[in-house]
């Protein structure tokens, strides 16, 4: 992993010359309020202070951040000649970020040109986490939504940022649903990069070490939020780096492309849209040769059970009812899909659509 990452409290302090030498002009690019209320906002302004930096704030990044808000921030960061961008926030500002950079160092690329990967340089980043789910700081990926409305992400290497800062205090501004949504979707990541064909000794450690940790804590967070301290956000969200550099090496399965469409949809949260489906992605995996799965229970210490009544007790109860039509609509999206390909077991779009007819039966 190319991305040097510091984590823990104070972290920033402690880095502030290493962001010094990245150059004095630094665009910081932010959802509404997640850089305040976090706190993270008011330590990077007084290092910006102490070391000179000059700095302009983009704060227009919304949740699933649309392609055309980091044009807007790229050309920002452009027309200000800066020397390196910055992001603050959860998925949404970091993902925006990464691809900002590449609109600064390319200002006449669209989106098109984004997607075709017609580009070959882009600006440093700096990620600052302020949600433990997502590891985005960690990865190379940046999801974006398109001019279509449909979430699509960019893979390439020049992504990966240059520094990350992960303040486990930047993540205690979290109130319950929002802790639960994030900390589901570095849940999906670990339980979903084990079941990866591209999963090796390494990711698969990670998965189980981020699993082991992280139950535990989303049940707590689930049912005593109050009693959740200090020590358990920063475990949460080293869990949720650890599930960043397992997707890292293994990408996603099924269950986060076909969460893409609930969010697009019915605006589910991402991490609860992954999780639609991942009850599903182990009764799935127990079916295609039990070696896999067994593991993951034996190696994690959690059932299946376990893992059922946790994500019973987290996700709301959807109302959603898919008609035929709608399957038959959507269920090509999954045909030829690089998640769907990676799951272990080759699954296929059909079996897919059988999991969404019992999940979301046509009527009630
Ligand atoms: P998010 O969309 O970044 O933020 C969700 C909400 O939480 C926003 O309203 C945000 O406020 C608020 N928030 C953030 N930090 C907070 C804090 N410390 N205290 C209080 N509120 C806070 O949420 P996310 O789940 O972290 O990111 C989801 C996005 O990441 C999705 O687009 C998903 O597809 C993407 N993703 C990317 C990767 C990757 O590898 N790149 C992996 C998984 C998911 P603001 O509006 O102020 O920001
Ligand atoms: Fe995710």
């Amino acid at each position: 992993m190319p991305v040097k990452l510091y984590t823990g409290k104070g972290i920033l302090e402690k880095h502030k010359e290493q962001l010094a030498e990245l150059g004095g002009r630094c665009v910081v690019i932010t959802g509404k309020s997640s850089a305040v209320r976090s706190g993270a906002l008011a330590d990077i302004q007084r290092i910006f202070e102490e070391t000179g930096t000059e700095y302009e704030i983009y704060d227009g990044i919304s949740e699933n951040p649309s392609v055309s808000s980091c044009i807007e921030a790229g050309r920002k960061a452009y027309a200000f000649q800066a020397s390196y961008i910055m992001g603050i926030g959860g998925g949404s500002p970091l993902d925006a970020a990464k691809a900002a950079a590449v609109f600064a160092a390319n200002p006449d690329l669209d989106e098109k040109g984004l997607y075709a990967m017609t580009w070959n340089r882009v600006l440093p980043t700096v990620l600052v986490g302020t949600t433990a789910g997502t590891g985005s700081e960690v990865t190379k990926v940046s999801v974006l939504t398109n001019s279509e409305g449909r979430k699509k992400s960019v893979h390439h290497d020049l992504l990966y940022p240059v520094l990350a800062f992960g303040d486990p205090a930047y993540t205690a501004s979290m109130g319950r649903t929002l802790t639960l949504t994030t900390g589901t979707d570095a849940l999906t990541h670990l339980t979903e990069s084990f079941f990866s064909k591209k999963a090796n000794d390494i990711s698969r450690a990670c998965s189980i070490e981020g699993i082991r940790n992280l139950i535990p804590l989303l049940e707590k967070a689930a049912d005593h939020f109050d009693d959740l301290t200090e020590e358990d956000r920063e475990i949460i969200y080293n869990a949720s780096i650890l599930g960043g550099m397992a997707i890292a090496a293994t990408g996603t399965v099924f269950p986060h492309n076909v969460g893409y469409y609930f969010t697009e949809e019915y605006q589910i949260p991402h991490g609860f849209a992954s999780a639609l489906l991942t009850d599903d992605l182990l009764s799935f995996e127990e079916t295609c040769g039990r070696e896999y799965a067994d593991a993951f229970y034996e190696r994690t210490g959690i059932s299946h059970e376990r893992f059922r009544k946790l994500l019973r007790k987290v996700l709301p109860e959807y109302e959603i009812h898919l008609s035929e039509e709608t399957l038959q609509d959507i269920l090509p999206r999954w045909q030829n899909n690089g998640t769907v390909k990676n799951t272990r077991g080759d699954i296929t779009s059909e079996e897919i659509g059988k999991m969404l007819r019992r999940k979301f039966p046509e009527t009630e």
